[in-house]
């Protein structure tokens, strides 16, 4: 007897899956079934846990950032389990995250000097690749971080990217166990931040639109919280800022003692408004933007979350809510993070 009609259906749609799918700029994401992506070689499938919604995915969706694929899964902060593609490091069943940074060419002059969030063919996860808005999606397998068994699925995914890259822009800002460090916004990547800077003994004075922001701010350990016009009452060692907003940056760089560096944690930047050199950058100021993030920063931030039980604040959606995720992150409805779940 050949196939009932309902094993041909079964297999159809073992080979299919739902995702929420970007088929031009501007417009919702679709959710709908789609092919489930195979591996191939050097990749590892994964069954997707959760998916964290990241700012970034706002600025591909809305068409901010050029588009590099159509149609495009979005959604690079992926926590999933090794389906298929097993290797003796990473077995059948291991927990693994992925994030923004889905590969190198390892071959450039930037790779060759370790400096590979800076490479010159990277491959995005959810931007120039397929990301986790899905039931499953596949990733190279040297650019999948082992989860610590502290950080369960919903609050591993936040970290992913916006923990991770929170992470570099104090790295990058220079922070020192002890600084006064301003953070200017107060998102999911911020709201991470502070957990770090609070384990390194750290003053932390945010400045951030929205009560509530500032409500959970000050309950996480802020020395001082105010308005995105308050001034930071003392000059700051350092500052991150995280709002798009050109405005917000001159805002950082005016609270800096000499000497003193603003990191920008953003990959898009409505404007640079003209701003008085004598006054705000002399003294050996820095500006510096955060692009991206290295393997190494993923690594060590992940254990200094699961060192310190890192526990983001969390709203989840399903994945066919995905479009409500992406509305609450763009209209900063919800305090953290926005977690997408198949
Ligand atoms: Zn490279
Ligand atoms: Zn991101």
């Amino acid at each position: 007897m050949s196939e009932s009609a309902e094993e041909i259906s079964l297999q159809l749609r073992d080979s299919r899956m739902k995702a929420a799918l970007l088929k031009a700029a501007k417009e919702p994401l679709h959710i709908e079934e789609t092919p489930k992506p195979e591996p191939g070689p050097g990749q590892v499938l994964l069954r997707v846990r959760a998916s964290g919604v990241c700012r970034t995915d706002l600025h591909i969706v809305d068409g901010e950032l050029p588009s590099r694929k159509e149609p495009l899964i979005p959604g690079h902060q992926i926590v999933g389990i090794v389906e298929e593609g097993a290797t003796a490091e990473l077995p059948l069943g291991t927990r693994v995250g992925v994030s923004w940074i889905g590969g190198i060419d390892g071959t450039c002059r930037y790779c060759r000097r370790g400096l590979e969030n800076l490479c010159d063919a990277p491959v995005f996860t959810g931007y120039t690749t397929n990301g986790g808005y899905a039931e499953y999606a596949v990733a190279r397998s040297d650019f999948v971080f082992k989860l610590p068994t502290e950080l369960d699925d919903l609050h591993a995914a936040p970290l992913l990217c916006a923990g991770i890259i929170g992470f570099r822009s104090l790295r990058v800002a220079g922070v020192e166990p002890g600084d006064r460090v301003g953070l200017f916004g107060f998102g999911a990547s911020a709201h991470l931040a502070i957990a770090v800077l609070r384990s390194w003994n750290c003053e932390v004075y945010v400045s951030t639109r929205g009560a509530s922001h500032r409500q959970l701010a000050a309950s996480l350990g802020a020395t001082w919280v105010g308005t995105e016009t308050d001034k930071p009452p003392v000059e700051l060692d350092r500052a991150v800022t995280f709002a798009p907003s050109g405005d917000v940056v001159i805002a950082a760089l005016a609270s800096l003692r000499k000497g003193g560096a603003v990191a920008i944690n953003a990959i898009h930047l409505d404007r640079i408004p003209e701003f008085d050199y004598d006054r705000l950058l002399w003294g050996e100021r820095q500006i510096r933007s955060v692009a991206n993030m290295t393997r190494s920063d993923a690594r060590d931030f992940l254990q200094i979350a699961a060192d310190i039980h890192l526990q983001p604040n969390v709203t989840v959606f399903s994945l066919d809510h995905a479009n409500e995720a992406l509305a609450a992150i763009r209209n900063d409805a919800i305090d953290g993070a926005a977690v997408v779940v198949p």
